[in-house]
């Protein structure tokens, strides 16, 4: 670790610690522009071995914030595919980094060139609550690849988790490798406005927003990861004993608190009530007994289950029928049972908000086109799912619809692998990572021209005349 004393801070001012912090990275970053194979490879594996040593710690600290979150919850959803992000990440980066060699056309011969990928020098990452391990060090495993240094600011809504990483990450990296600044709105604000040389921001589309034009006054670019409705379409050729107990895993992994869990489920309508029973069904046989299971998260703030709780009763005064799908909630431990609302309005908030908890809204629809003409008329969504074996009917929707990621007869698992880029379009954001795609993301592809001893272009040199004509000619028409 190349280690170095850094400047005394104002800890109350937190615009000066993270623009000092920021100095710091950018003068390391300039002592090794672009860091080989082995830093890079050391960088990661440090970077593991950190999350296996810290892994139970980790597991307390999520599970405090919540409330309650099953260390196997956090384990699967956090740990396990980050461990896997870092070994694919370390598989495969000496093939990432090579130079790539581009054949030229016939008007630039003999010389030849290259595309390097290079580091983008400091990389600012914003994360929020849900998987706050995961959405953090996954982009950091893209930066670290890719060469960068970077700068980590998790969410004051997990305020034990943010501790815990902050000491974690202190003690695996020096403060110009890897460093945390936690705290809430204000600081970051601070953050997001820094001169980054590239942001990744997860989290709402609202806040995504000012993230994008903070950063665009630095001329910082970002990726954002956002979120939105994601739709569910079980198709007419749908089996329920299929389809059901994979949408259900969906929507309440985290109990619902995903940024890709299915939203709502568009359902034929003559198919809705044994959709419903089927729906009911497994939610009892996935968590027995609730609201006293153990194995469901509960609500991440009283706020945000007051808010789900608004939701539904929104719902129902505006004529909805609220169908509960377990037994009551139970405010004091924010364990918010499963709910679906069938027929509620598009102005009610249920409908147009992304509901981030247990609540399934059923769409009954008649013909396919309509189901794909509601997801069309509504923002683009992070994600989409198709269930059904009519594979005429999975082309038209996947054809028929733009979705950031797609899981057919599943939900979720697209994500969860390295080899597909993840990323939202237009409100569910923009920009990708995940994989080759995170390194990219995170890398400058500088094409370099090499000029050979012998050169034609000294024949367009001035004075013009009409060998010069001749010459544009016959460029014209070859070139
Ligand atoms: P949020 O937007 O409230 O907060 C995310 C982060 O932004 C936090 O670290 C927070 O401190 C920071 N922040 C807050 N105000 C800010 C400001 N003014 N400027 C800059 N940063 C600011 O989101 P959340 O409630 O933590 O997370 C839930 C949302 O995140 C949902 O919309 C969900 O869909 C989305 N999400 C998206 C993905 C994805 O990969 N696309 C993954 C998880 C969650």
């Amino acid at each position: 670790m190349d280690g170095q004393v850094l400047p005394k801070v104002d800890m109350a001012d937190p615009g000066a610690r993270i623009a000092s912090l920021l100095d710091a990275q950018k003068a390391g970053w300039a002592k090794d522009v672009t860091p080989d194979h082995a830093t890079r490879d050391d960088r990661l594996k440090r970077l593991d071995r950190m999350v296996v040593d810290w892994q139970e710690r980790f597991c307390a600290a999520i599970s405090e914030d919540f409330g309650n979150r099953p260390a196997v919850v956090t384990t699967l959803t956090d740990i396990v595919p980050l461990r896997a992000a870092i070994r694919h990440a370390r598989r495969h980066l000496k093939r990432w980094m090579r130079p790539r060699r581009v054949s030229l056309a016939w008007t630039g011969q003999p010389a030849s060139a290259v595309i390097l990928r290079q580091p983008l020098g400091v990389v600012g990452i914003v994360a929020p609550w849900n998987y706050p391990l995961n959405l953090m060090l996954s982009p950091l495993t893209g930066a670290l690849a890719a060469g960068n240094r970077a700068m980590l600011k998790p969410s004051e809504l997990a305020p034990a988790f943010s501790e815990a990483l902050a000491k974690a990450v202190a003690e695996t990296f020096t403060e110009d490798e890897v460093a945390v600044v936690t705290g809430g709105p204000e600081v970051a604000t601070a953050f997001t406005s820094a001169p980054f040389d590239h942001l990744i921001f997860t989290g709402s589309t609202a806040v995504g927003r000012k993230v994008a034009e903070a950063a665009a006054k630095n001329l910082t670019p970002v990726t954002l990861e956002l979120g939105g409705k994601s739709p569910a379409i079980l198709d007419a050729s749908v089996q329920f004993d299929k389809a059901v107990p994979r949408l259900v895993w969906g929507k309440l992994l985290n109990s619902g608190q995903t940024c890709v869990a299915p939203d709502y489920a568009l359902v034929p309508r003559d198919r809705v009530q044994d959709f419903l029973a089927a729906v009911k069904a497994e939610v009892d046989r996935q968590y027995p007994g609730l609201p006293a299971n153990p194995d469901y998260t509960s609500i991440i703030s009283p706020r945000h289950f007051s808010r789900l709780t608004r939701l539904v009763e929104e719902a129902r005064e505006t004529g909805a029928e609220v169908v509960e799908l377990a037994g009551p909630h139970d405010p004091d431990a924010r364990v918010f049972s499963p709910v679906a609302v069938i027929g509620a309005p598009d102005e009610t908030a249920v409908m147009s908000e992304e509901i981030f908890g247990p609540i399934l809204p059923i769409v009954p629809y008649d013909m396919l086109e309509e189901a794909i003409a509601y997801i069309n008329h509504r923002d683009r969504p992070l994600a989409l799912y198709w269930f059904g074996e009519d594979k005429g009917a999975q082309e038209r929707v996947l054809s028929g619809t733009i979705a950031g990621g797609v899981t057919v007869n599943d939900t979720i698992l697209h994500l969860a692998q390295d080899d597909l880029p993840f990323g939202g379009v237009g409100a569910s954001g923009y920009g990708a990572y995940h994989g080759e795609a995170g390194f990219l993301a995170l890398s400058k592809e500088k094409p370099v021209l090499k000029q050979s001893r012998l050169s034609a272009v000294k024949l367009l040199y001035p004075p013009y005349g009409r060998f010069s004509d001749w010459m544009l000619k016959l460029l014209g028409r070859f070139g």
